[in-house]
């Protein structure tokens, strides 16, 4: 099969990761084509090693000066939106790997689907908006989506043990961020400083927020509830400080099978793009011969509400998952420029979907209003607070 990747996002942290097991995977995997938002530097000179036929900015910048640039490279040169669109549709891609970040990723993940390509995600806020619509999309033209995120990687893998009529629950696992142990009262006052210093993943400042609030983990409920067709309640978040069991899947017979690696993207990054095959990895491996230990404990939903939030979203669907990620990422947004407390995130997010009026069978535009809306609803609730 052919494995000509169009990697979305590729100057971030999973995009570098993606583009490091390409490195050493070599033929027949190829970075075919590749997109970024704002980092026009770090582009070219991927561009530069992996000779992609096409790259897309999405952002501002200096659209002849990148041109000329990558024409001497021999990569023709996209811009905006549309430019992304474009790059996913094209002939020469198999495979599409969107590591985009937030809802910025949904119409590039429906793009995908529609074009007929694989896709790998990475980008799980488009499940959380909108997995109602992407899944039956895949699902009916037949096409595959395999998740990155390492939990659902690890379910992934899990379900290979049994039926999918067998499956019990899932059990997810969360590192538990930087204030796993804090106090209420610390994570209500921690600065942008604290909560950026993950102690297991080193990942992008939004995800590394959405770990320390688990708004992170929030999302994954209900991308798993999407990616596995899973009833909420079959779903189990426990905390597991050392990030080596990335999740479990419990059969109905009560056994329980988890996947374990250290905590590092490549692994799962990898298995997507070799799947159904396995081939030598290029992460370290576990080292049992010196002793460790692995901890479990169940998460405290008091210090974080995320939790709570994220179940009842993923009960009562409808436009509700576009309106808790808009709201959420706005409030990372004044979090992260010193307007607001850590503890005030969850308080805005749960705010805005109280005062949401549910829409029970979007269609993607109704999703796209509801984020717009709720983008608006959660600043005036923050510029109320403060
Ligand atoms: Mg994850």
């Amino acid at each position: 099969m052919s494995k000509r990747i169009a990697i979305l996002g590729s100057t971030g942290s999973i995009g570098a990761s993606a583009l490091d097991v390409i490195r050493h995977l070599g033929p027949p995997y190829r970075a075919i084509a590749l997109s970024a938002h704002h980092q026009a530097d770090a582009l070219v000179e991927q561009v530069r090693e992996f000779h992609p036929s096409a790259a897309t900015i999405t952002g501002e910048c200096d659209r002849s000066a990148i041109s000329t640039q990558l024409h001497h490279l021999g990569c023709e040169t996209l811009f905006g939106q549309a430019g992304l669109l474009e790059l996913v549709q094209r002939d020469d891609v198999d495979i599409v790997l969107s590591a985009i970040i937030g809802a910025a990723g949904l119409p590039a993940a429906f793009a995908a689907v529609e074009a007929g390509k694989t896709l790998l995600l990475a980008n799980k806020e488009s499940l959380v908006i909108a997995g109602a619509l992407l899944m039956p999309e895949a699902r009916r033209r037949n096409v595959t989506i395999l998740p990155i995120d390492s939990e659902h990687s690890a379910i992934f893998q899990a379900m290979l043990a049994g039926r999918r009529s067998e499956v019990k629950r899932v059990i997810i696992t969360a590192s538990g961020g930087p204030f796993r142990s804090a106090s209420a009262a610390q994570i209500a006052t921690a600065t942008p400083a604290e909560a950026l210093k993950h102690p297991t993943w080193n990942m992008g400042s939004k995800i590394t927020i959405n770990s320390a609030t688990m708004f992170n983990k929030a999302a994954e409920i209900i991308e798993a509830v999407w990616l596995f067709d899973l009833d909420p309640s079959q779903i189990v978040v426990v905390i597991h400080k050392e990030s080596i069991v990335h999740s479990m899947v419990e059969f109905i017979d009560g056994s329980i099978i988890a996947q374990l690696s250290p905590p590092d993207m490549k692994t799962p990054i990898q298995y997507a793009l070799t799947y159904p095959d396995r081939l030598p990895g290029c992460s370290r491996c576990i080292d049992f011969s010196a002793m460790f230990a692995l901890h479990f404990e169940p998460p405290d939903l008091v210090r974080f509400p995320a939790i709570e939030i994220a179940y009842d979203v993923a009960r009562r669907k409808g436009t509700l998952g576009a309106v808790m990620n808009a709201a959420n990422e706005v409030a990372v947004e004044w979090f992260l420029s010193g307007k607001i407390g850590l503890g005030m995130i969850a308080r805005v997010v749960a705010a805005t979907i109280r005062d949401h009026s549910v829409q029970a069978a979007p269609t993607l535009a109704d999703l796209l209003e509801a984020d717009r809306w709720a983008r608006g609803r959660a600043a005036a609730i923050i510029a109320d607070a403060v």
